[in-house]
């Protein structure tokens, strides 16, 4: 069945073999998979699809694999598209003789530049028929697109979407404008893409056709969980599609691995209710306390040529953002290799008979050099006069880019709590114990700049409780508590793992788990906030139907500076109409709508199903959507894409955990 289904991917294929591959293709792939919602099938014709490209055209892979999930590059290597929607249409009215007035018309009725775009390319009438696309010449203009920059860059912009508008056939301007807006919104999503990729190199194999039914889904389920695996830790699609194409499937573990200098997916934690949530996960398992620290995640990479970077949770480079952390990295590794070597000979030649062998063995220069490392660790600011961890409001004054070593007003104290990488090896296999033991061993705290976080491995609940309060006294925002030993306590990147459980100590009080939404809108102030918005529209993501969908009206927690800056910045992002991949109820109508750009963390008192909001819909309630009670604003998530705001499957699992509380604390109360 499926090497039947392989070969007429072929046969089916409008391109032949070396030819480049028409973006036609592309998008015929693209509208039959917007036009059904089953997951099989998505997966199904992109499947069909990649196998042509891999036997007629391999070299376009790679960008076919972008396109499919709407991207450039790798995250960390920062080009995006998203290009500002009046932008589009006056490129779409450029290149179609269309009036301006016309085109926002249209937008304001459909809210899809790319369906806009479609029907007003069957209008013009064609003199010659321009060139179709190939996908290396869309992908390359794309690239070009989002690389301009400077004064002139909005023209050539435009300039280069028209140049491809007038040659786009059928439904492809619909796609490459909602390529160009940065979403696709035909409900592939990334994690899709990947299993379609794993799937397509099995498939492609000449020896496919000589494996039973069971042995074939077997591998094909084996080959979407390397990939997948492989991925979060090297989320690097120039590095994996390469070596699938030159190898298999197998030789890919071997090939691809963390790399210093490419930022793994990090690893996640699961919140946690009740100390005693922690005793019931752990019974019988060995595990760790430490402080959870309130500051912005830092990978720390050191790459085989000494060089150092600094990634956000997001994969952003930071480190023009820590010029003075960078800076200070230099002098973190315990010895260089010239003071361990001579050490070690003084050592040997004065007492080699005295010194017990653990003493020689850890002033080993292969344990005290470190080459290169990933160090996964949270970047707080710090007060140097008092010695002390400032809140996180105060770090998040400090400026994002550029910023020059001698206008630094906020220090911050990096605080290590994972150690992912040494010196050519992958440590994401070995225990948290083995990986701290290594971190302790070949790492140095220096006073106020970097410290390792503070643990404490005891399992009396009264001992947490003393240590949970401590770190709340030492400005932190509760603990982290994670699996030390075997299998369990392996880092997996990417994944919320049950073997990491964050307790903060807001969960106690009954506040619950903080949620970080996306602004979607906003109404207009009066009285007191005359001038600024007096209260925003919220939404969660769904990142498989790539929708943003409602969950809350949101006026308290502001600071008047708070709202100031909200204002100044979100007045930039206004657009005409809620985006068609907006879900709203029917009361869901603020005075302005904002594109989906900003990530805020909310706390509230809880969850509830709502006939005006949309949140989760589809899996709580068919047609009602989750909204929050009494939500308070916390802080901008500055480190969250709208994409990594809290899913619509998270708002949901906690709205069943609440409800298994309340079911709980019912109970209890009868027996009481
Ligand atoms: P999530 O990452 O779970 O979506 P989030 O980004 O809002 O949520 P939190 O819920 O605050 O983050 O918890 C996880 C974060 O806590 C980590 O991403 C990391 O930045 C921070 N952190 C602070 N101390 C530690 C620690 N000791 N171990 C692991 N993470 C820590």
């Amino acid at each position: 069945m499926f090497s039947k289904s392989s070969t007429s991917a072929i046969e089916s294929a409008s391109w032949k073999k070396g030819e480049q591959v028409p973006y036609a293709a592309l998008c015929q792939t693209f509208e039959l998979i917007e036009d059904t919602t089953k997951r099989l099938q998505i997966l199904d014709y992109l499947v069909k699809f990649l196998i042509s490209v891999i036997h007629l055209s391999p070299e376009s892979l790679l960008t076919v694999i972008y396109l499919s999930i709407n991207k450039l590059c790798p995250e960390y290597e920062g080009l995006e598209l998203g290009i500002g929607e009046s932008l589009l249409m006056k490129a779409i009215a450029e290149s179609t003789g269309r009036e301006m007035k016309k085109i926002k018309a249209d937008y304001a009725e459909l809210g899809d530049l790319g369906i806009i775009a479609m029907n007003s390319r069957s209008n013009q009438p064609t003199m010659f028929k321009p060139k179709p696309l190939t996908i290396p010449h869309v992908f390359k203009t794309l690239k070009d697109i989002a690389s301009l920059s400077g004064n002139s860059s909005q023209k050539q912009k435009v300039d280069k979407i028209k140049l491809m508008l007038v040659s786009c056939r059928n439904k492809e301007a619909k796609y490459l404008m909602r390529s160009l807006e940065g979403k696709l919104r035909i409900g592939l999503a990334e994690r899709t893409v990947v299993v379609a990729l794993a799937q397509a190199i099995v498939l492609s194999r000449p020896d496919i056709k000589k494996l039973s039914k069971e042995k074939l889904q077997l591998e094909l389920e084996d080959a979407a969980s390397v990939v997948k695996s492989v991925y979060s830790e090297l989320p690097c699609y120039d590095l994996i599609v390469p070596a699938l194409l030159k190898g298999d499937i197998a030789g890919l573990k071997e090939n691809c691995k963390l790399t210093p200098g490419i930022p793994l997916k990090p690893m996640l934690a699961h919140p946690t209710k009740a100390l005693t949530d922690i005793l019931d996960r752990f019974e019988n398992i060995a595990f760790t306390c430490e402080y959870k620290y309130d500051g912005e995640r830092a990978q720390i990479h050191k790459l085989d040529d000494g060089s150092m970077r600094i990634y956000s949770r997001n994969s952003e480079n930071m480190s023009t953002k820590y010029p003075d952390v960078m800076e200070r990295l230099e002098k973190v590794p315990r010895l260089d290799m010239f003071a361990a070597c001579m050490l070690r000979i003084f050592i040997m030649i004065i007492s080699a008979d005295c010194v017990p062998p653990s003493t020689l063995l850890t002033l080993q220069f292969a344990k005290l050099d470190t080459k290169s490392f990933v160090l996964d660790c949270e970047a707080v600011a710090w007060d140097r006069a008092q010695k002390c961890i400032l809140p996180f409001q105060v770090l998040s004054t400090r400026k994002r880019k550029e910023v020059k070593e001698e206008d630094i007003k906020v220090q911050v104290c990096i605080f290590a709590f994972d150690l992912l990488y040494l010196n050519g090896e992958s440590l994401l296999r070995e225990p948290l114990a083995r990986r701290r033991e290594l971190l302790t061993e070949h790492f140095n705290e220096v006073d106020g700049e970097f410290a390792f976080a503070k643990s404490m491995n005891s399992t009396q609940i009264e001992d947490i409780q003393t240590f949970l309060d401590q770190s709340v006294a030492d400005n932190c925002e509760g603990l982290m508590v994670k699996t030390l030993n075997g299998t369990e306590a392996t880092y997996e990147p990417s994944k919320r793992s049950r073997n990491w459980l964050k307790v903060k100590k807001d969960y106690l009080a009954g506040v619950g788990d903080s949620i970080d939404l996306v602004v979607i809108g906003a109404y207009v102030g009066r009285g007191k906030r005359t001038g600024v918005y007096g209260g925003y529209l919220l939404a969660c993501y769904d990142p498989d139907r790539e929708e943003y969908q409602s969950i809350c009206k949101i006026g308290t927690g502001f600071s008047e500076h708070d709202l100031e800056e909200h204002h100044k910045e979100l007045k930039e992002h206004v657009i005409a109409e809620p985006k068609s991949y907006y879900v709203l109820g029917e009361g869901n109508k603020p005075d302005v709508w904002f594109a989906p750009v900003r990530v805020w963390e909310i706390k509230c008192a809880d969850l509830s199903v709502s006939p005006v909001y949309k949140a989760a819909v589809g899996i709580v309630d068919s047609t009602k959507g989750i909204s929050l009670r009494f939500p308070r604003f916390i802080r901008v998530r500055d480190d969250k894409t709208p994409e990594n705001a809290t899913s619509s499957e998270q708002i949901a699992d906690m709205y069943n955990d609440q409800k298994l509380n309340t079911v709980k604390n019912d109970t209890t109360l009868g027996v009481d």
